[in-house]
């Protein structure tokens, strides 16, 4: 389990589910619409939103 950063500051909790089929798709960030992750094999990720670049204090934004 890893974090990934959007281009955008929203910071994802990236979960790696294992499939018994192929599956072939994308991941897109929930507020700039940016892809995240694309996929294509025995294999899926979801994301959950830690960090909300729009809800954060404002000593934590600003630098990238
Ligand atoms: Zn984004």
């Amino acid at each position: 389990m890893e974090n990934v950063t959007c281009d955008c500051g929203a910071v994802y909790r990236e979960k790696r589910h294992r499939l018994p089929v192929r599956d072939k798709d994308t991941a897109n960030c929930h507020l700039c619409g940016a892809e995240i992750r694309s996929w294509n094999g025995g294999v899926m990720y979801t994301y959950e939103l830690i960090k909300n670049p729009k809800n954060a204090s404002s000593d934590d934004v600003g630098e990238k």
